[in-house]
């Protein structure tokens, strides 16, 4: 028999410069050997330097794409990227509610250029109604800030912080310890089980790291719909993004991610 590509589903917005969002989910797809599926939260216009506008679904509009995306495809695992509203979280978590598939959140909030993604009166849906739903959680250091109360500021920091993240939702959490200042990255893996696993890799300087969250969580989600155990997922797909940084592509005289 033919051998069929496993299917990743996407649940995120557009970023008309392709660098982030649901374009970099699907271009990591690809190159990850998963077929990828869409459905769209909101759309941004949207270039590496900023965002001047959103312009979100309807609620019913995100429920009609899931409901044609669950009726076709047979989804082995989902990611959540920018959601932008309570009401678009709500939809996309009631979706996932009902599959029995590995669920990837990346909590979006504050792209690297300052603009808001995320709507301040929905970080309540986002941490009652999908973080709990998820199998691994994706927070950079200022996204566990919201979700905690508190920054972690430090190695010893990042690791109280993923533990107690994993505890509060009952979910792994892979804490990206990038925005530390230092030549050394670490990223902390907490397992359910209480296991630390540390991921630590030297900066690669004169890149941007537009998308680079956007990438890594699609990578992880990309391996989970290959039947991979999530630390090994994590692992593989750090590497992906890694690779991906260091032979970027140039393009209108910055140096991006290369899939
Ligand atoms: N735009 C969209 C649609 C995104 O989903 C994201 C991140 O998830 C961003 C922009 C921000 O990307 P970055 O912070 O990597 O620039």
């Amino acid at each position: 028999m033919v051998k069929q590509l496993p299917v990743a589903l996407s649940i995120a917005t557009s970023d008309s410069g392709c660098g982030a969002g649901i374009q970099a989910d699907l271009l990591t797809f690809a190159a990850c050997n998963a077929y990828g599926i869409t459905a769209l939260a909101a759309l941004t216009a949207q270039n590496p330097d900023g965002v001047t506008e959103i312009e979100a679904m309807s609620p019913g509009f995100l429920r009609a794409q899931l409901a044609q995306l669950a009726a076709y495809y047979p989804i082995k695992a989902a990611k959540t990227g920018m959601l932008f509203s309570s009401e678009l979280i709500e939809t996309a978590a009631a979706f996932i509610a009902k599959q029995q598939i590995a669920v990837v959140v990346d909590p979006v909030m504050v792209a690297t250029s300052g603009a808001r993604l995320l709507k301040e009166g929905a970080i309540h849906s986002l941490t009652t109604k999908l973080l709990p739903l998820a199998t691994l959680i994706t927070p950079n250091l200022d996204e566990a800030a919201v979700l905690l109360g508190r920054r972690p500021n430090s190695p010893v920091e990042m690791r109280a912080s993923a533990h107690e993240l994993t505890a509060r939702f009952g979910t792994a959490t892979l804490l990206k310890g990038g925005h530390l200042p230092g030549d050394e990255l670490l990223d902390i893996l907490a397992l359910t089980s209480g296991k630390l696993i540390e991921i630590a890799s030297p900066r690669i300087p004169d890149v941007d790291t537009h998308g680079s969250g956007c990438t890594l969580s699609a990578a992880i989600t990309a391996e989970l719909a290959k039947g991979r155990a999530l630390t090994d997922a994590v692992q593989t797909a750090h590497a992906y993004l890694r690779r991906g940084l260091e032979r970027p592509l140039h393009v209108a005289g910055r140096a991006f991610i290369r899939h």
